[in-house]
């Protein structure tokens, strides 16, 4: 069993807050007069997303969508699957998807063709972290927090094999 002791920091939680407090200043300016939906994809995004909505100085809505996980493997199997869906209607809202992290960019382009089909006025989406380098398929970040190298990343919400997602930090687990 890992020890969550010796796993080296990749991203500090004061680096973390600061990157949570300017993508929440991002989303207040450019949706200033709007009431924004926010649409988290669980599990990963829950705490991204608490923190988030703290730092907003403007009134949302939240909801979560839950995909198809990856099961115990650190590698996506390509196929999502909504296991969760929908409370609220999209129709006409202003929607940012909240994301923990765009790897392969298979889950939350999912998610923008989900929405699309369901008539919203807009879809943004804000990610915490970035891994550009394993990209299948072209997602635009409209909100970026931390872009990051190809390695597996843990805490903050995100998890290896359902361990982790408690940590306050983001660390890294090798192989
Ligand atoms: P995708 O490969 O962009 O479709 O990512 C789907 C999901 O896999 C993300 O939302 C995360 O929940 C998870 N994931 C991708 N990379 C990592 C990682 O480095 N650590 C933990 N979870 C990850
Ligand atoms: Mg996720």
């Amino acid at each position: 069993m890992v020890s969550p002791d010796s796993l080296e920091i990749l991203i500090t939680e004061k680096e973390i807050r600061r990157a949570v407090k300017r993508l929440a200043q991002e989303i207040s300016r450019d949706y200033r007069d709007k009431r924004p939906l926010l649409l988290g994809i669980l599990k990963g995004s829950f705490v991204f997303m608490a923190d988030l909505v703290r730092l907003l100085e403007i009134p949302v809505e939240i909801d979560f969508i839950r995909l198809s996980s990856y099961g115990s493997s650190k590698v996506s199997t390509g196929k999502v699957r909504v296991v969760h869906g929908l409370s609220s209607g999209v129709r006409g809202r202003d929607v940012i998807i909240v994301d923990d992290i765009v790897d392969t960019g298979l889950a939350t382009s999912f998610v923008i063709d989900y929405l699309n089909k369901r008539k919203p006025a807009s879809v943004k989406v804000c990610a915490l972290l970035d891994k550009p380098s394993r990209r299948q398929t072209d997602v635009p970040i409209d909100y970026l927090g931390v872009k990051i190298p190809d390695r597996f990343v843990v805490g903050y919400g995100l998890d290896y094999d359902e361990r982790f997602r408690d940590l306050p930090d983001i660390r890294v687990v090798d192989d």
